[in-house]
């Protein structure tokens, strides 16, 4: 049986009592492909593949982890409706005050 900790606030989650949420988020360089058809020249996209091609494998890793990264979170229920609010974990003293703990 597998065991699952949420990824917010670290306490076990039990698949028999506690809904699990899974976080997945994509972050990859945004390239729209008419603005690239629109430029004549291709010369970006070739200068990349020679870049991705000549590299050693972990200048290329490297690159790729630049390009495109994927990751995948568990939360419990009350983790996962904090990171609705509040996806990009910013400071929400503006909205709250928890002077008082
Ligand atoms: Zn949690």
């Amino acid at each position: 049986m597998v065991h699952y900790t949420c990824d917010g606030c670290k306490r076990p989650l039990d698949d028999q009592n506690d809904l699990r949420y899974v976080v997945k988020i994509e972050v990859y360089a945004a390239v729209d492909p008419l603005d690239l058809e629109d430029q004549d020249d291709r010369d970006n996209l070739d200068e990349l593949h020679d870049m991705l091609e000549g590299a050693d494998e972990a200048r290329a890793n490297e690159l790729d982890d630049a390009v495109y990264q994927q990751h995948r979170f568990d939360l419990c229920p009350e983790c996962r409706k904090r990171f609705m609010k509040n996806p990009l974990g910013r400071k929400s003293t503006e909205m709250f005050d928890f002077s008082e703990n």
